[in-house]
């Protein structure tokens, strides 16, 4: 069975490769976390500054562990001692060589989707680090744009939001109730449908489920 959906995968890899390629972006295949690493690796020459936002994917095959403990300039948030620092970081991640992150989700025609609460994610995926990678398992692919979104929705942001120390509708019950609280993770949707500059945002595609 697990043969067959690699299989699969495989296949509709190519399609999303080709649409992305469509997009002026470039799209990578690996069969396992331990090549998506390689291939990740591989694009970002050492020396380089590297930042990142929410992503458990980029945790999941070892690539900001890889960074942290490797030859780069690590802009890394997560040992930010307090909000304020936290944000300088951010801030200072959009003028970074490479931006680690996922996608919500990528359509197989090759258009990304993205959904954040602080925003800083979908800002730097859209404009401002010179080169983003983004790690997607093949779980997060989906046929169209309202399958996207409704994926992001009901299935990635409910789930993403038992990690945080909030009070929304989808911590409490598992499902969207489509809120306006405070402490939603669910304000900016970005739609990238077309990157302007040719081989800035560069997208391995895993077959594996990685992330929400
Ligand atoms: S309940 Fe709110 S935070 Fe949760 S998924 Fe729906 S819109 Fe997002």
């Amino acid at each position: 069975m697990q043969e067959m959906t690699s299989v699969r995968n495989k296949k509709r890899a190519e399609v999303v490769i080709k649409g992305l390629k469509s997009r002026q972006m470039t799209g990578y295949y690996a069969e396992t976390k331990e090549e998506a690493l390689k291939i990740a690796l591989d694009l970002i020459p050492e020396g380089s500054s590297i930042g990142w936002g929410g992503s458990v994917s980029v945790a999941d095959i070892g690539l900001k562990d890889a960074v942290i403990n490797g030859n780069y300039n690590v802009l890394n948030r997560d040992a930010a001692k307090d909000k304020k620092e936290k944000r300088e970081i951010e801030t200072k991640i959009f003028g970074c060589d490479y931006f680690l992150s996922s996608s919500n989700a990528v359509t197989e025609d090759g258009i990304l989707i993205n959904l954040d609460g602080n925003s800083n994610r979908v800002a730097a995926i859209a404009y401002g680090p010179e080169h983003v990678i983004m790690v997607v398992g093949m779980n997060k692919i989906v046929e169209d744009v309202d399958e996207g979104i409704y994926r992001v929705r009901n299935t990635a942001a409910p789930i993403n939001s038992q990690r945080f120390d909030i009070k929304t509708p989808c911590k409490v019950n598992g499902c969207c109730a489509n809120c306006k609280s405070p402490d939603s993770i669910c304000c900016q949707l970005l739609i990238t449908r077309l990157e302007r500059h040719p081989d800035r945002v560069h997208v391995i595609l895993v077959n594996e489920d990685l992330g929400f």
